[in-house]
């Protein structure tokens, strides 16, 4: 038999730094045969919903102008409306990234002297000035909406006596964030949004419940959409894009918010009419398609990863036996050095731009050096293999993605090997 050592050597990971990888590995097959589960799972649910709306090549066909009677957006979004089990869906290139699609959702249901209520705490960064916690132009602070926040408890559970007494006349809205971003909180349940959700309804039927649901798509086999969120919303260069899509946005819910989205999206009068796609639709499904494979692929390698690095000692958030509910893995380092090192590695594992060496830099928006790791054959899609440390305490990294499990794992190993080769570890560990 060939050995598989070899290839890895010949990539620089040391027979070391390999056969601690393995055991780890051997030590993780109960898990990651429940992963496969799960994207068996959700593998069906997707085809299922292909296949009940007729999916054919006439579908990938580009339209162009105003993109009117364009029958494979309209399906593709029938597709993603049966996934989410939702009554309609808003699937668009136009939706530029995750934060449009969220800016769009919030800024078409929330009219001048309306309340965003965001019950799971700070939300994302980006949302920061879309709402206008800093200022901004065009936040929705300056159109007259106000905005409350009720954080979770220290132990990551909601505050549900907070969130009634911040729940007013004018709370129109309730956000919830499921997965936890760049913060050290862990990242909400399905089972825990549906708790969430069916409270707020308790005290108002009438309050729109969205839920952020970036990096969360296909990790469980339901989404917040099944437990009674008005509106889902996520990014087409994360989870539900499967890699392939080169852009765009998600909304579903309700018709009604729907097509107020939609309406604030294009313009009054046209809604969902307008909006060619230009070509870009096989993408759209062929990565949807393969959307819970690439999530399950993503899901080991953090797992991986948090197994890898407890074991020497460093903290990971979530832990090492946590269940998953995204596919973000944080692992706090103490100390830069590490942070840099660590997003070396991943970059010189990448299949685009791994010759490269990433530097931390002064980000906008940022009040820290930030050092990146991107090789992705699409800009900025973290749901390739990719990692981010701000150069701050406690110097965690945040690491997501991987295509396929096998370079997630490279990814990982190449981190660590990066490190040793620092001789940043005590030498006996490995
Ligand atoms: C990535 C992300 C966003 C924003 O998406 P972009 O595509 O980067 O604009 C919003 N919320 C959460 C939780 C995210 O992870």
């Amino acid at each position: 038999m060939y050995e598989l050592y070899s290839i890895y050597k010949s990539m620089g990971i040391s027979h070391n730094v390999y056969e601690f990888g393995e055991k780890i590995c051997g030590s993780l097959k109960g898990r990651f045969e429940a992963i496969d589960e799960m994207a068996e799972y959700n593998q069906l649910k997707v085809l299922k919903a292909l296949q009940k709306n007729k999916v054919s090549d006439i579908h990938f066909v580009p339209s162009t102008g105003y993109g009117y009677n364009d029958q494979g957006r309209e399906t593709l979004e029938q597709v993603y409306a049966d996934i989410f089990h939702t009554e309609a869906a808003l699937v668009r290139p136009q939706l530029t990234c995750g934060t449009h699609a969220l800016a769009v959702a919030l800024s078409s249901n929330l009219l001048p002297g309306d309340e965003l209520l965001s019950i799971s705490g700070k939300p994302y960064d980006t949302l920061e000035e879309v709402i206008g916690i800093r200022p901004s132009i065009g936040s929705l602070k300056e159109y007259g909406v106000s905005y409350a926040q009720v954080d979770l408890l220290p132990n990551g559970d909601f505050d549900f006596k907070g969130i009634k007494d911040a729940i007013r006349p004018q709370t129109k809205m309730v956000e919830i964030q499921r997965s936890k971003g760049y913060q050290t909180r862990p990242t909400l349940s399905i089972e825990k949004i549906k708790k969430a959700v069916s409270y707020v309804k308790s005290i108002n039927p009438e309050i729109i419940c969205m839920v952020d649901n970036c990096y969360g798509e296909f990790v469980e086999e339901m989404e917040p959409s099944d437990v009674g969120a008005d509106l889902t919303v996520g990014s087409l260069i994360k989870n539900p894009g499967g890699g392939l899509a080169p852009i765009g946005g998600y909304i579903v819910g309700k018709r009604a918010y729907i097509e107020r989205a939609a309406y604030r999206l294009s313009a009054p009068g046209l809604g969902k009419e307008v909006g060619a796609t230009l070509g870009i639709l096989q993408s759209f499904y062929q990565g949807l398609f393969l959307a819970p494979t690439v999530v399950a692929g993503a899901l080991k390698g953090a797992i991986f990863a948090a197994n890898i690095y407890e074991e020497l000692g460093f903290r990971v958030l979530p832990n090492s036996t946590e269940s998953r509910h995204d596919i973000i893995q944080a692992v706090e380092f103490g100390k830069p050095e590490y942070v840099i090192a660590f997003c070396k590695g991943i970059q010189a594992a990448a299949p685009v731009d791994s010759f490269v060496v990433p530097e931390p830099w002064d980000m906008p928006g940022y009040d820290a050096k930030v050092i990146m790791a991107a090789g992705a054959f699409i800009q900025g899609s973290s749901i390739e293999l990719s990692a981010d440390g701000p150069i701050k305490p406690p110097y965690a990294v945040y690491f997501q993605g991987g295509l396929t499990w096998n370079h997630a794992k490279i990814g990982i190993l190449k981190s660590l090997q990066q490190i040793i080769n620092e001789n940043l570890l005590e030498k006996d560990v490995i």
